[in-house]
């Protein structure tokens, strides 16, 4: 028998103006199926579901008179429903698919508690030829942050195996079925309000990052925010692209935290952070006695080789000589 899975959070509603924007993203949301006549057109809102008759043309004869006149469709370009006066995208009904179904990815997200967590969606109109279009959102993966935790991430799918039929909710994804790592294209202006509101409001997203990668790391790291901040950009890069910093998370002094000794914190960060000194003088640590600059060089020389006998042959040849002849 299969354990059941741990359960899910009561999650907040989503505020209907987050759907409304994650709508508007789709290219072709709403369709304005048209014919047209020599002088006249029928129009089928899918907004609506209504159809309208109009001259496009001068009238000609005193019927086209008493008609009223509507713009003329081209294929492919936008419109505006008279009747419900949404604005669709004309397609001729002789020459267009039986079935529409642009689909979006986004990412919203919402304070909980002293925590956050991050929401992905597709959202998608379904449209088929001359029928009123029906817009479906589905949350497929939820990401909780919690403060020095490593990121917890739900998937939505249905377990079929199991004889379910209804999706449910999973802390592990299958088969990287709607991996969030590909769809996440848009973000919900409405998820910033909501992160000003907890700790990590004081993390330093740049505009390169991507916010569920930066976040992930920084919920996970908070230290990471200090770092940023003393300019150490290449260890900032690191822990953004999850390489490990082997952190002492116990102790609260910058030095301590990265495991090296106190009097090589202002070199670390002259060198910005970067990842061959880091480990160098975390090993420098580790043995317990200041090395020289020359030791600090052979150490990142020797670190280069992958092969063991490798490093023990140049480690041979260090005992004669030193890096610099
Ligand atoms: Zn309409």
């Amino acid at each position: 028998m299969s354990k059941e899975p741990p359960k899910m959070p009561r999650m907040r509603n989503i505020p209907k103006r987050s759907y409304a924007w994650a709508e508007d993203l789709l290219p072709d949301k709403y369709i304005l199926f048209y014919k047209r006549k020599t002088s006249t057109a029928t129009v089928t809102c899918s907004a609506c579901g209504g159809t309208y008759e109009g001259r496009t043309g001068y009238p000609e004869t005193l019927e086209q008179q008493a008609q009223r006149h509507i713009e003329i469709p081209y294929h492919n370009t936008k419109g505006q429903c008279i009747l419900c006066h949404a604005v669709g995208t004309y397609k001729s009904e002789g020459r267009c698919r039986s079935e529409f179904h642009p689909s979006v990815g986004w990412v919203t997200g919402q304070k909980m508690g002293d925590d956050f967590v991050f929401r992905a969606f597709t959202t998608t109109a379904l449209t088929g030829k001359c029928m009123k279009t029906e817009i479906q959102h589905h949350e497929y993966a939820r990401i909780f942050l919690r403060k020095g935790k490593k990121p917890e991430k739900w998937y939505c799918w249905t377990d079929y195996w199991a004889g379910k039929e209804q999706p449910t909710w999973h802390p592990y994804n299958i088969g990287g079925m709607n991996n969030i790592s590909i769809i996440r294209w848009h973000y919900d202006p409405y998820y910033r309000k909501e992160l000003d509101k907890t700790w990590m409001r004081y993390g330093l997203l740049r505009p390169s990052y991507d916010p569920l990668d930066y976040y992930e790391a920084l919920s996970w790291h908070p230290a990471l925010e200090m770092f940023q901040k003393s300019g150490m950009t290449e260890l900032e890069k690191q822990v953004i692209r999850g390489y490990s910093i082997h952190w002492n998370t116990r102790s609260k002094t910058p030095a301590g935290l990265l495991r090296i000794r106190k009097d090589r914190l202002k070199e670390l960060k002259d060198l910005r952070g970067e990842r061959k000194y880091l480990l160098a003088f975390q090993a420098e640590c580790k043995s317990g006695r200041r090395w020289t600059s020359e030791e600090i060089e052979e150490h990142i020389y020797l670190e280069q080789f992958w092969d063991k006998r490798d490093k023990e042959v140049m480690q041979e040849v260090f005992k004669h000589t030193t890096i610099k002849k």
